[in-house]
């Protein structure tokens, strides 16, 4: 009873003071807001005790659980020590250890991480510095971005330019610089007959003809790696990547991978782009990078970029910073992070999981009223045929009632669990996903 009260309070209080992202707000005049008391491995507790299986790792960052014992210690024993430092002119263990095994993660590579605090952020660094490159190599013209159909970059108006979701484009047009974008790969609109490998090949060539008209004034092309995350779960042939890598040497032009949320496992490999067995020339990594526990972000980028930068002048050095550069916590959650992902072979150890997830969803896939049904490493989504436009709200409102966080997009269902998911977890997962499917 005094908890009930409690919750409640905090919701009014919550509504009251909080302006949540990407919500209408006038929403949750009757769309539950869920008061969230604590987390533990996949599930989290509300104030009353309910609890939700987080099948959608809280907006993709979580991949070893909540209040994960490991780093949970990692960071207590890091705040004994130091919490933060500016990072110009100053540097720390954490972030130094860091960039070595982001950079051993990439086999030498791509040998330098420049920091921010959030994905969009990376986008923007990554973006800002393809341009500054060409600028310091006497190519000013090469101004512009190319990014695929139905991209997502991030929300602020840099990464908001190059990201290709109609909604945000047509309110904030006015504000963003112009972009241009070249056929999806995303094996969905293949032609009849057509295999995915041959569609993204297609794919490929429109992207040819697009950079031999444009490549004088063309900086880098931005790709989200085999998975297009936020308009739907667009999965796509690793030729494309292959191809597209080939494109973009052949004509003077970046090739950005936004890993943020394909990095860090989540395809099968812990960079989705070592699929296509490429190198990018900039790498934007965040989300999962310190198990979800604090905001992070990386640009990785190739010695031969770094050193265009280095010189005498100021003005030819990268201009950006943020406060929280290279924050010591959140450098430390990372690390805690990779240790994971080493002691307990977690790449492997998904390869198995992954398809036991995929086994158990076999109903999911072969359900009347499912389509498209689809997997890439961890993650599943297939799309849900209804007439009804508010379908997302009302499948996540039945979802939270069966004790599962699932958040659609649109008519598309998707699972991407955190990594630590057990047995039983993927049993009640897809049994009652089945049973809201079941309904109506
Ligand atoms: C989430 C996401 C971003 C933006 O990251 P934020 O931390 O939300 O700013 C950019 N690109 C991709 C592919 C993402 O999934």
């Amino acid at each position: 009873m005094q908890t009930s009260t409690h919750s409640d309070l905090l919701l009014k209080r919550s509504l009251a003071a909080v302006w949540h992202p990407c919500t209408q707000m006038k929403q949750h005049e009757w769309l539950p807001l869920v008061p969230v008391a604590r987390g533990e491995g996949c599930w989290l507790y509300d104030c009353d005790g309910r609890r939700y299986l987080d099948a959608i790792s809280s907006w993709w960052v979580n991949l070893f659980g909540h209040c994960n014992p490991r780093i949970n210690a990692a960071l207590r024993a890091q705040l004994e020590s130091l919490e933060h430092v500016l990072l110009a002119g100053f540097s720390h263990e954490p972030v130094v250890e860091l960039s070595e095994r982001l950079a051993r993660a990439t086999g030498g590579a791509l040998g330098h991480c420049f920091y921010a605090s959030d994905g969009a952020s990376a986008v923007e660094i990554a973006l800002k510095m393809s341009f500054h490159y060409w600028r310091n190599c006497g190519r000013p013209a090469k101004t512009r971005f190319v990014s695929l159909a139905g991209s997502y970059h991030g929300e602020t108006l840099g990464a908001l330019a190059v990201t290709d979701v109609r909604l945000f484009k047509d309110t904030y047009a006015p504000l963003l610089m112009t972009s241009s974008q070249v056929a999806s790969p995303d094996w969905r609109l293949a032609e009849q007959g057509e295999s995915a490998l041959d569609y993204a090949a297609r794919c490929a060539q429109a992207l040819g003809r697009h950079l031999e008209q444009h490549q004088g004034e063309t900086a880098a092309l931005i790709v989200e790696p085999l998975v297009q995350g936020a308009t739907g779960m667009a999965m796509y042939d690793a030729e494309y990547l292959r191809r597209a890598r080939a494109i973009c040497d052949h004509y003077a032009v970046h090739l950005i991978v936004d890993e943020i949320m394909t990095g860090c496992g989540r395809t099968g490999t812990f960079f989705a782009h070592e699929q296509a067995g490429i190198t990018p020339d900039f790498l934007c990594l965040s989300k999962g990078i310190t198990g979800g526990y604090l905001p992070l972000s990386v640009v990785m980028t190739r010695d031969a970029v770094y050193q265009a930068f280095y010189d005498e002048a100021v003005t030819r050095g990268f201009l950006h910073s943020h406060s929280y550069t290279g924050n010591a916590l959140a450098c430390r959650a990372a690390l805690a992070t990779l240790d994971i992902f080493e002691q307990d072979r977690v790449i492997e150890a998904n390869r198995a999981k992954s398809a036991r997830l995929t086994a158990a969803a076999r109903p999911i896939a072969q359900h009347p009223r499912v389509k498209q049904f689809r997997n890439t490493g961890m993650i599943w989504a297939f799309e849900v045929e209804t007439a009804d436009p508010e379908f997302a709200r009302k499948f996540f409102a039945q979802a939270l009632e069966r004790e599962l966080l699932l958040r659609p997009l649109g008519n598309t269902v998707y699972f991407m669990p955190p990594y630590v998911i057990d047995e039983d977890e993927i049993e009640l997962l897809v049994s009652r996903t089945l049973a809201i499917l079941d309904t109506d």
